[in-house]
């Protein structure tokens, strides 16, 4: 079968190119990326915890803040990398960057099918963008920016996540994700995501008014 023909229904956690559900169900902290300061909370921090890869920061003044409630993590997540298999690793690498790259477009363009402007002001607080990639059979290059392609996307209500990714990975990731998804912060104007593509999945939840900036969402103010 070819994976760029795949629909999110059918794809296989088991197909022999994705990690094994005990690989992933690990490395907790790949789920769980945010896009602001993890010490100020301002968003597009420039910097990233070299040792975990996973921490962003405006600078070296907010790490060090941060590092006596990250350090835990940071080991964690460090061991976790460490334990998998040198191509399951490269593939959950390649993953997360490509989940990275594309983390504010996916947004912005989550943001337009929802036509939150016409919604209940709590339209954002049950519901979660969820994006399903395939990997692609013929990328342009190595980059992990083009390693993968869109399956499918649309708003779920939350209730039904868990029904929607037990068709595309297996159990334990389906309780990781879920778990990961309730810690998350929830308000009207958080947009949460969840993209992914077999068992790597990263979920986020970036505030919509940092990224349309001169929209007035139900006059609120920025
Ligand atoms: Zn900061
Ligand atoms: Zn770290």
């Amino acid at each position: 079968m070819s994976e760029s023909e795949l629909s999110p229904t059918s794809w296989n956690a088991n197909a022999s190119d994705q990690p094994t559900s005990t690989d992933l169900a690990r490395p907790v902290f790949q789920l769980t990326r945010r896009s602001d300061c993890y010490q100020c909370k301002k968003p597009r921090p420039a910097k990233m915890c070299a040792a975990c890869g996973v921490a962003c920061y405006c600078d070296a003044k907010c790490q060090r803040l941060h590092w006596p409630e990250h350090k835990e993590g940071c080991r964690r997540q460090r061991d976790d990398m460490k334990s998998l298999s040198p191509e399951n690793a490269r593939k959950v690498a390649e993953g997360s960057g490509f989940f990275d790259f594309w983390r504010e477009p996916l947004v912005r363009w989550a943001a337009y099918c929802i036509n939150l402007g016409a919604r209940e002001p709590d339209f954002l607080i049950n519901c979660t963008f969820m994006a399903v990639f395939g990997r692609r059979e013929d990328p342009p290059s190595e980059a992990a920016k083009f390693a993968y392609e869109l399956g499918s996307s649309g708003m779920i209500l939350d209730s039904d996540i868990p029904q929607a990714l037990l068709e595309i990975c297996t159990t334990d990731m389906v309780d990781l994700v879920v778990k990961r998804l309730a810690e998350m912060p929830r308000g009207p104007f958080l947009i949460h995501s969840l993209v992914g593509s077999g068992n790597i999945w990263t979920c986020y939840a970036i505030d919509i008014r940092t990224v349309f900036s001169d929209y007035d969402f139900h006059g609120a103010e920025l």
